[in-house]
Order: structure tokens, then sequence, then C-alpha cells
């Protein structure tokens, strides 16, 4: 079935001579890596289309990648193919104008409930999208030609993704995919220096927020940040969201929540979580993503509280039924 879908998207791109490649909004690695990553396999092999990226929003934390080149016109989506990566649902998508070509092809690896597109390959189980990419690569190999700088950019989207293959979706064809894209000689000291290394101001950010860390009676951890906070500490809304790792490591915590207040007030909500699935509790919050790594949105303190209460009580549940796990 996969191949066949394979099968049907590689037409798809031969038949359009102009294809645009979309992501979802608050674009992280994956999102980024697979679209750089996919426009480069599509312009080293056919070097006569015309490929575009078209998203609002970048990452800083994957800025070294490279930029995403000149946006087509309105004219140049017309018989346009367009592909949107790793978004779930159409009204996250980073383009306002992803519905104007003449052809639309969903790629994603989250859980969703309503589908988009003409044509549809979702594979939930994938350790992301970059993972996805690559296997689209290697199945048609004969026919797709790939660059290393391509390969980079797959590369880091698999590992920011799979959590540095540690994450659930990690399989043994994560790493065969992850093998063969290091085969192709990405330089991975530069990698990781680019990855694991943050400003002194970011740690001191950390430093601070470390000491705001609350846990429930059943061991949510949670933490908000306000813009007051934030601006205080010269960081961007991206920088506070990568506070999330602070959470991440704590004895018996096996959820955690980190609420960054946005510019218009409303509240993001990054969920995170170790064996336990908050994707159900994220989808009653105006959010989903993953089984144990979701996003919401929260309009009040009430519902910010309430959400907490959901936490702790699913956690209190789980940790009855599921002895021994920390
Ligand atoms: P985040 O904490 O924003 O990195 O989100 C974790 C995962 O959930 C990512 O794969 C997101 O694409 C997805 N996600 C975040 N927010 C939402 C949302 N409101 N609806 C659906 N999926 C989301």
């Amino acid at each position: 079935m996969a191949k066949s879908i394979k099968k049907r998207i590689l037409e798809e791109i031969e038949k359009h001579d102009t294809i645009i490649l979309s992501r979802h909004i608050r674009p992280d690695g994956d999102a980024v890596g697979s679209t750089l990553g996919l426009a480069e396999i599509i312009k080293e092999t056919y070097p006569q289309k015309r490929v575009f990226l078209d998203n609002e929003g970048r990452s800083a934390e994957v800025a070294f990648l490279g930029d995403e080149g000149e946006r087509p016109t309105d004219e140049d989506y017309k018989n346009a193919l367009v592909i949107v990566l790793d978004c779930g649902d159409a009204d996250r998508i980073a383009n306002e104008r992803y519905n104007k070509g003449e052809k639309l092809i969903k790629i994603d690896h989250h859980l969703c409930e309503e589908d988009y597109g003409d044509l549809s390959w979702v594979e939930p189980e994938r350790s992301s999208v970059c993972e996805m990419i690559a296997d689209f690569y290697v199945t048609f190999k004969d026919k797709l030609k790939i660059t290393v700088h391509a390969a980079e950019c797959l590369y880091v989207g698999i590992v920011l993704d799979s959590g540095r293959f540690r994450f659930r979706g990690t399989t043994e064809q994560t790493m065969k995919l992850a093998g063969m894209l290091l085969g192709m000689g990405i330089d991975l000291e530069k990698i990781y220096a680019n990855l694991m290394t943050v400003d002194f101001e970011f740690i001191k950010f950390r430093a601070y927020l470390t000491s705001k860390i609350k846990l429930t009676e059943n061991g949510v951890a949670y933490l908000h940040i306000s813009n007051n906070m934030r601006k205080r500490h010269g960081m961007t809304q991206e920088d506070a969201s990568n506070i999330i790792t602070l959470l991440s490591n704590i004895k018996g915590s096996l959820i955690w929540l980190l609420f960054i207040e946005n510019d218009d007030k409303t509240v993001r909500v990054r969920l995170r979580s170790r064996f336990v699935e908050i994707e159900p509790l994220a989808s009653r919050y105006h959010g989903g993503g993953h089984a144990c790594a979701s996003g919401a949105t929260v309009y009040s303190e009430e519902e910010a509280k309430s959400l907490i209460a959901e936490a702790d009580a699913l956690l209190s549940d789980f940790k009855k039924s599921h002895p021994g796990l920390i």
C-alpha cells in the first residue's frame, strides 16, 4: 500500500513542471529538514523543474541547514503540484496558498483524524517525515538523485524528531535509513556542534526557570513562561519552547507540560511523556500530535488548571496500572 502511494507521488512529481513544498507553522527540524531535503532531491533529479518552498516562519535551531530561497508568485501556483510535509491538520499549514495549486499531496507522520489533499501518504508509526523522505529516495534510488546536503537535512530531521534515536518511533528501519544517509558522507561533528551548543544567555534563562518548575501530587511537571519572563531575558518564543527539555528527565514525572504565553495572550502548551499516551489529552485542548509528544492551546488560567488536573489524574491512573515505570 505504501509502495503504491509512493509510486503515485513520484508520478505526480514527474508530471508537474512546478513543485511547491510547504510544512507546519512554528517549524521544527523535521518540518524544515524534510522540505529542504525533498526539494533538493527533486532539483538534483529533474534540473528542468522549478521547485519552491513557500512558508511563513523560520527555525533558528536549524537555520544552519540553509534558507528556503525565492518564494513562488501566484502565477507559479497555476498548474503547480503542492506537497505539504509534516503537517497533520490543514489549519496548521504555514502557507495560506497551499490549496492554490493544481494538485495537493500530504506526506506526514502525525496521528490524524482529518485528511486533506488529493493524495495522502501518512505513517504515524514513523519517527519523522525525514525518515519517510529517506525511504522515498531509497525506494526509487535507481531514478532519484540525492546530494550530501539533502542527506544532511534529512538526517537532522530524523535526529531531532526521534529525540536522538530515543523515542518510540525509532525502529530498525529508522537506523538503516539514518545509516544510509550517514554513508553519504555527512559531517556529524558539524551537525552536532550546531544542534548541541546554545548561547550563554539561554543557559542563564534555563537556570532561572529551573527554580520555577512545579510538580503535581502524582508527578506531572509543569512550568509557565510568560511574555514578561521571556522578554526580560531577551529570549524568543523558540527559545522558550526549547525549555521543554528542562522538564524531561525528572524521575517519576512521566508527563511534563510547558505553558508559553503567546503575543496574543493565548497560551501554547507543549505536552511530553514517557510511556503514557498524552495525545488524547492534547486533542481535548485544541491540539494533537503524537502519542508521547503533542501540542495544545489554552485560552484562560482556568483552562490551564483543568489541563494540569487532567494530566495529574491520567498519570495517577497510569501509575496504578503500571507500577515500576519511572
Ligand atoms: P510541539 O510541542 O509544538 O512541538 O508539538 C508536538 C507535536 O504535536 C508536533 O509534531 C506538532 O506538529 C504537533 N502539534 C502541536 N500542536 C498541535 C495542534 N494544535 N494540533 C495538532 N498537532 C499539534
